[in-house]
C-alpha cells in the first residue's frame, strides 16, 4: 500500500501508522477497512476512545441531524444548547443516581488537557506543588502531565527537567507481598522520609498504558484513606479505562471511593471526537473566572454525541451487565491460551474489556504476535515498560462473533509464533467457545 506522502510529509514522531503500515479508509462498528478493502477487526479503539466502536449509527445520526439544522459547532466556553444538554444528562444520567456532586470543567479537547487542569487546580487548592505518581503511570505527554508521566521513552522527548512529582511503586509492583499502600504511608508518616508534602495523588484504577496493571479495590481503598489523613487531593485518571471500559462508567465505583478530582476523555463522546472534562468536589472549586483557557474547550459536536451515548447506554445496568459478560469470554479465552504454552511464560490480568496477555519482558514476543495478528486482519497494540503486553481493547459493543473471530486470530498468531511449544491443548476452552 502506497504510504509515501507520509514518509514524506509526516514527522518522525508518528507512532501507530508504523505498527499498522495501512492505509485505513472506512470504519463501521468493530471493523475497519483499508484503502484496498481488506477489512480488519479493531480491538485497539482507539486506544479506548470508541467504546461504542466506529460511526455508532445511534450516535451518528444524532450528530447528523444536530449538523443539518445549523447547531452551534464552535462556542469556546459560552453555553449552548447542546452544552446544556450534555450537562441535564450527565447529570441526570451518571451523577444523580449515584448521589454525586461534582462541578464540571471542560479543558482543551485531549486527555492530557483534563490532567493539566486537575493537576493545577490541586496545586492551588492545597498550596504545595508535589504530586505522588505511581510507576509506569500514563498521564499525557504536556508537560505538567508529562512529569506525572513515568515512561522514559516520553520523558526524554520533554527536553527540559520534569519536577514537583514523586514516583512511588503501584499495587503489585514490588510482587504480590509487598503492600506499596503501606510503603507510602510510611513515607508520609515520617518527616524525614525525604518526601515533600504532596498536593495529590494521581491514579488509574487500571494502567492502559503501563502494561494492563490492575490495581486491587483494597489498595485504591487505602489510597483514599491516606488521602484523608494526609489532606492529599484523591485524583483519579480514568481517561482510558472510564467510560464503561471496565464494566461501570466510572472505573473506581467497585471500589466505593469517591475521588475528589477525576479526568474523563477518549470515549467520553463515543464517537471519537476529541473531549475532556474534569470533575471535581464543588467546594474546590477556587478559579478565577477564565484563569484556565483554551480556544476548543467544549466541543459542541462531542457534546451532542456524548449525551447520545449516555441516553443509549447509561440510563440502565443492561450495557455495564453486558460488558462484564464480555470480560469472562476475553478473559477464558486467553487464560485457556496462556495455558496451552506453558513454557511461553504466558499469564493474563485486566479488568472489564482491557485485558492484556503478559508475556516475558525480553524477547519481543507480544510485538510480534502483535505484528503476526496484523497480519491476518487484527489491530491491537502492545504496551508496558518493554511492550511486553498485547492489549486486548475491543469496543464494548462488540459482536460476541467478531469477538471470537478476533481471539480466534490472536491463538493463530500466538501459535505460530511459539510454533512447537505448545502443549497441544489449545483447543480447550472451557465451554466459553460456541
Ligand atoms: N491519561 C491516561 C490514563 C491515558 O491513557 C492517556 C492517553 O492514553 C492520557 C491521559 C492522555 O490523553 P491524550 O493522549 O488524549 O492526551
Amino acid at each position: 500500500m502506497d504510504l509515501k506522502i507520509f514518509d514524506r510529509m509526516e514527522s518522525e514522531v508518528r507512532g501507530y501508522v508504523r505498527s499498522f503500515p495501512v492505509v485505513f479508509d472506512q470504519a463501521r462498528g468493530s471493523l475497519l477497512f483499508d484503502e484496498a478493502g481488506k477489512q480488519y477487526i479493531d480491538f485497539f479503539s482507539g486506544a479506548g476512545t470508541l467504546n461504542y466502536g466506529h460511526n455508532n449509527p445511534v450516535l451518528k445520526r444524532r450528530l447528523l441531524d444536530y449538523l443539518g439544522t445549523d447547531g452551534v459547532v464552535h462556542g469556546l466556553d459560552m453555553a449552548t444548547s447542546a452544552k446544556k444538554y450534555f450537562l441535564e444528562t450527565f447529570e441526570r444520567v451518571l451523577l444523580k443516581p449515584r448521589g454525586w456532586k461534582y462541578t464540571l470543567q471542560f479543558t482543551g479537547p485531549t486527555g492530557t488537557n483534563a490532567v493539566e487542569a486537575a493537576l493545577k487546580l490541586a496545586r492551588q487548592v492545597k498550596g504545595r506543588q508535589n504530586i505522588i505518581s505511581f510507576t509506569h503511570g500514563f498521564h499525557g505527554v504536556s508537560a505538567g502531565s508529562l512529569a506525572a508521566t513515568a515512561n522514559s521513552k516520553f520523558r526524554q522527548a520533554a527536553g527540559m527537567a520534569l519536577g514537583n512529582t514523586t514516583f512511588v511503586p503501584y499495587d503489585g509492583y514490588m510482587g504480590p507481598d509487598v503492600d506499596t499502600a503501606a510503603y507510602l504511608e510510611r513515607l508520609l508518616d515520617d518527616p524525614s522520609s525525604g518526601l515533600d508534602r504532596p498536593a495529590a495523588v494521581i491514579v488509574e484504577t487500571v494502567q492502559g498504558e503501563g502494561g494492563v496493571n490492575v490495581a486491587t479495590w483494597r489498595w485504591l481503598r487505602q489510597l483514599e484513606t491516606l488521602c484523608r489523613r494526609h489532606d492529599m487531593l484523591l485524583i483519579v485518571d480514568d481517561i482510558q479505562v472510564g467510560c464503561g471500559r471496565t464494566g461501570s462508567f466510572f472505573s473506581f465505583e467497585q471500589a466505593g471511593i469517591q475521588p475528589d478530582i477525576v479526568t474523563l476523555s477518549k470515549s467520553l463522546s463515543g464517537f471519537g471526537l476529541p473531549m475532556s472534562l474534569v470533575m471535581f468536589k464543588p467546594e474546590l472549586d477556587i478559579w478565577k473566572p477564565g484563569a484556565h483557557s483554551g480556544t476548543f474547550r467544549g466541543n459542541n459536536l462531542a457534546f451532542v454525541t456524548a449525551a447520545q451515548a449516555l441516553d443509549s447506554y447509561w440510563t440502565s445496568d443492561a450495557f455495564a451487565t453486558e460488558t462484564r459478560r464480555k470480560e469472562e469470554l476475553v478473559r477464558n479465552w486467553l487464560e485457556n491460551l496462556a495455558y496451552s504454552y506453558p513454557a511461553a511464560g504466558l499469564s493474563v490480568r485486566g479488568r472489564g474489556l482491557i485485558q492484556g496477555l503478559v508475556t516475558p519482558a525480553e524477547g519481543g514476543l507480544a510485538n510480534r504476535i502483535a505484528a503476526k495478528a496484523f497480519e491476518y486482519g487484527v489491530v491491537i497494540e502492545t504496551s508496558g515498560a518493554h511492550d511486553e503486553v498485547l492489549k486486548v481493547l475491543p469496543a464494548l459493543t462488540i459482536e460476541d462473533q467478531l469477538l471470537e473471530r478476533g481471539l480466534e486470530v490472536l491463538e493463530r498468531s500466538t501459535a505460530e509464533i511459539l510454533g512447537s511449544q505448545g502443549n497441544g491443548k489449545v483447543l480447550k476452552f472451557g465451554g466459553q467457545r460456541r
